[in-house]
């Protein structure tokens, strides 16, 4: 929407005289015209991205660390059965993951691995473009967000996401919490959830869950506008590859094979 002063002086003052159903500074900052600050002590990037080192994530036979500490962070219910999961992070074997690079002589070691796949936080991503209701958007930083309160549903971002990133909550989550961490929200059924690379965390100054929880330090998250990152050290020095670059999507998740 393109917004002159005039409009943006019309919706200030609807919304001071109390006309429209939505506070002025939600309004506003929903068309991007009010920036908020970060608050002290957060972690601010430019561009976050994570890299995957996958032979170091394999070092540790049938690990999950990372996967339990994040679905223990943000509420994700377990209900026991694949039809109704919600994943936030998950292993899928290295073969489908990487279907674009994989070739008759990959390394027999690699091949039926399993790889740890999440949201890539797309530079371009294909779930936002066709949410209806702009519940799911970018930020300048790259991360790929979520908003359950505006969420209707109607699972276009899951048709549209490429990489099955995003789950829908069927049934009622809460009552599969096993212990609800009161700092983060629960979902409802009808709403679509998936990884925001812990931005809840990362505004308290602390690196995403499941970074902190490997055992193996096989993850790796960072700041690409840093030179100086340990990501940028990373793509700088070795060969990275991502998944399904044909598509443009530009995964901002990078693996280290
Ligand atoms: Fe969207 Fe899927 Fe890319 Fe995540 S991986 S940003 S859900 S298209």
């Amino acid at each position: 929407m393109k917004v002159n002063r005039r409009v943006f002086l019309k919706i200030a003052g609807l919304a001071t005289l109390g006309l429209v159903a939505k506070p002025a500074f939600d309004i506003l900052s929903g068309l991007n015209l009010i920036k908020a600050s970060p608050a002290a002590g957060t972690l601010v990037g430019a561009r976050w991205a994570m890299v995957v080192n996958l032979k170091a994530c394999l070092a540790k036979d049938g690990c999950r660390e990372c996967i339990d500490a994040c679905h223990r962070v943000h509420n994700v219910p377990v209900f026991g059965n694949s039809k109704d999961e919600i994943k936030w992070i998950w292993t899928i074997p290295y073969d489908e993951a990487f279907r674009e690079q994989k070739h008759e002589f990959t390394e027999e070691g690699l091949k039926d691995s399993p790889a740890l796949v999440f949201c890539n936080h797309c530079d371009n991503p294909p779930c936002v473009s066709v949410c209806p209701t702009k519940a799911t958007w970018k930020r300048e930083d790259g991360i790929v967000m979520m908003d359950y309160h505006r969420c209707i549903g109607c699972r276009y971002c899951m048709a549209a996401c490429p990489y099955g990133s995003r789950s829908f909550n069927w049934r009622e989550p809460r009552p599969f919490i096993s212990e609800t961490n009161l700092d983060f929200p629960t979902r409802a059924r009808g709403v679509v959830e998936k990884c925001n690379f812990c931005q809840e965390r990362l505004a308290q100054g602390l690196l995403p869950a499941c970074v902190e929880a490997c055992p193996e330090r096989s993850l790796v998250f960072g700041d690409l506008g840093d030179p100086g990152s340990e990501v940028r050290k990373i793509l700088r020095s070795y060969h990275t590859i991502r998944r399904k670059p044909s598509l443009g999507t530009k995964p901002e998740v990078y693996y280290l094979v």
